[in-house]
């Protein structure tokens, strides 16, 4: 049986962290993740860098984020359900802007100020090429959004290390679970408010001792990745995979998985 279940690597899991807001906390959060390979999306609000010193500079931005992801947040975080179409547009592609002029990269991932959206601000997505949005609505599972654009996490952080448990626990009791992705999203501040440090801590030691069964990953390079596979071709007998795309993808026939290398056609005994 061919199962789209796996990831790079061949790996059974993934795990991507997104935080909001861009505060000072993000250098001992970043520190941590560095420390035990975790991978984070961070959204930060353009128009305040520079201008509030609670939060994280111009000057230390692509150094601070190297290696992970930066994504857009708004300019100002308004409520954006509540303004023109025009004036919600302006807030995601400035700050696009600006955040792909710091980093001198793509930036293609957005989070909801307070979570909220109209249509309008889907649309006004689409046409600032952003890809995908995180809101703030828990699923408590391990599946794909239906729609990048509204990509609901698993869990905020402060629920997260029962979610992480189970993933360890499918990893070792549960073969057939594979396949899974767990996203844990909040803001580095909360941790000095709620000062347990530590259960981040914990959390990204306990994940790390699995980096064998799990691929940490950025929130774009999880969508690019799920994307990809979904163009995956199979013949109508099972045989034969081609791969269409620029990416290298795994999958798992009965049991093991096999990688279907970028723009090739592998033929299964
Ligand atoms: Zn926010």
């Amino acid at each position: 049986m061919i199962r789209t279940n796996r990831y790079p690597d061949g790996k059974s899991y993934a795990v991507t962290m997104s935080y909001d807001d861009g505060l000072l906390a993000d250098r001992k959060l970043i520190e941590i993740f560095n420390t035990y390979g975790i991978k984070g999306t961070f959204h930060l609000i353009s128009g305040r860098i520079g201008k509030n010193p609670a939060y994280i500079t111009w000057d230390e931005l692509p150094t601070l984020y190297a290696g992970h992801e930066v994504a857009c947040h708004s300019v100002e975080h308004p409520h954006l359900e509540q303004m023109p179409a025009n004036a919600q547009y302006e807030q995601l592609i400035e700050d696009r802007k600006a955040l792909e002029a710091a980093t001198g990269k793509l930036v293609r991932g957005f989070s909801f100020p307070f979570g909220t959206w109209s249509a309008a601000t889907l649309d006004a997505m689409k046409t600032a090429g952003l890809e995908y949005g995180r809101t703030t609505n828990n699923t408590n599972n391990f599946l794909f959004p239906e729609n990048f654009l509204l990509w609901h996490p698993t869990c905020h952080h402060k629920d997260c290390e029962r979610h992480v448990d189970q993933m360890i626990y499918n990893i070792e009791k549960a073969p057939w679970r594979a396949g899974g992705m767990l996203y844990v999203w909040g803001h580095s501040y909360e941790f000095n408010n709620d000062n347990n440090w530590d259960l981040i801590e914990r959390v990204c030691g306990k994940l790390a001792n699995y980096k064998d069964s799990i691929w940490f990953a950025t929130n774009v390079e999880i969508m690019d990745y799920k994307k990809a596979v979904e163009q995956l071709k199979v013949s109508a007998d099972g045989k034969k995979l081609y791969n269409p795309t620029a990416t290298d993808i795994w999958v798992d026939v009965d049991d093991a998985p096999v990688k279907v290398p970028a723009g090739e056609t592998v033929v299964l005994a």
